[in-house]
């Protein structure tokens, strides 16, 4: 079968390995829109669902030898206390421990950072900036200087995703931000903190113990991903109050897809084309698995009800508080 892949990020990347892995004959494009791809948390320390999708794709991460790098996780302030217990019964390892003078939940092999570039690395892209144009139930793509109707279509392109098809997608763009800092101790460089009683995450820069971290707070701005939005540089207090005195010295920003509900989604754009998306600022941590999920709707037909598009069909409107997973 020969497929297209517009955007070539975490999902277009798993997408392709999955089809390769079955034969197929794969071409993805990718605009280079997105420049920036360090390493990512992945967190098997989700909600629902989303737990099984986290151990999936680390699974696939194994797979196709994607270094990740582990360290210990201390989540602090968190008030339901039910998802403890789901944790624990998904065979997760966490306990009860004091940390920085608070109660905290200690994960222990539950949280790594992944080298999103050495998975990008093996998918041979073309650069160009695609559009998916459906034109009744049949969906071809286009670019400056072609015109191709494959058997199949992922639309894959992210932040992008609204602004690469004719059809209207339930999704909206955002912009969001984290900064490199100086830390007091050269423990925040080997550990990852998620404070839900300040309102921060930190998580390792170098992981050598060196004294940096990088934190962020969750704050978004909604924005096309094509400028620079402005927005006040959110003060650093909250990861203060915690971690001691930080110094900013680089500021890691970019752009998400959020849906409707803040959760991921597969949809049908046509016979031959599907969109996957949503993935906010947890991309890394269940993208390969809702890439595995896709192909399945794709080939099979089979979704889970909670990740198909349709549920969107019935909100209203965005209704965001704060970003997902980074609080
Ligand atoms: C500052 C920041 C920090 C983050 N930290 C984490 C983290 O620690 N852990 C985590 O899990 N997630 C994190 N995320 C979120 C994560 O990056 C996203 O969830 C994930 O990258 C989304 O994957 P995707 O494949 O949908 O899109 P992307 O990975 O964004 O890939 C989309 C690709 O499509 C290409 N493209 C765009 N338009 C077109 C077009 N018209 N034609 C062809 N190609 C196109 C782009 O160049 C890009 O390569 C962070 C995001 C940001 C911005």
């Amino acid at each position: 079968m020969r497929v297209v892949i517009v955007g070539g990020g975490i999902l277009g990347s798993s997408l392709y390995l999955l089809l390769k892995e079955k034969g197929h004959d794969v071409l993805v494009l990718d605009s280079g829109e997105r420049k920036f791809y360090p390493t990512l948390i992945h967190s098997t320390l989700l909600k629902g669902k989303d737990v099984e999708l986290a151990k999936e794709s680390l699974k696939l991460y194994r797979r196709w030898r994607v270094p990740t790098f582990g360290f210990p996780s201390y989540t602090l302030g968190l008030k339901d206390r039910s998802i403890v217990n789901q944790w624990s019964s998904e065979g997760l390892d966490v306990r009860e421990v004091e940390f920085l003078g608070s109660s905290a939940i200690l994960g222990v092999d539950t949280d790594r950072l992944v080298s999103v570039t050495s998975l990008r690395k093996v998918v041979p892209k073309v650069s160009v900036k695609a559009f998916v144009e459906v034109m009744g139930d049949l969906a071809k793509v286009r670019t400056d200087s072609r015109e191709i109707v494959p058997d199949l279509v992922f639309l894959t392109a992210g932040a992008w995703n609204p602004y690469s098809t004719n059809v209207k997608l339930p999704s909206r763009s955002y912009y969001c931000w984290a900064y490199a800092v100086t830390t007091p101790s050269e423990v925040f460089d080997r550990v990852f903190v998620y404070d839900y009683e300040l309102g921060f995450y930190s998580r390792p820069l170098f992981g050598l113990g060196m004294r940096t971290a990088i934190v962020g707070d969750g704050e978004y701005v909604v924005s096309d991903p094509f400028g620079k939005p402005s927005h006040s540089d959110r003060p650093l207090r909250n990861v203060e109050k915690r971690l001691g005195k930080v110094r900013p010295f680089f500021k890691g920003d970019g752009f998400c897809e959020g849906t409707k509900d803040l959760r991921p989604a597969i949809g049908r754009l046509a016979d031959n084309a599907y969109w996957v998306g949503g993935l906010d600022g947890y991309g890394a941590e269940i993208g390969p698995a809702l890439a595995e999920m896709a192909l399945n709707f794709a080939l099979k037909g089979e979704i889970d009800k909670e990740y198909s598009a349709e549920r969107l069909t019935s909100l209203k409107d965005f209704e965001w508080n704060k970003e997902p997973h980074e609080l």
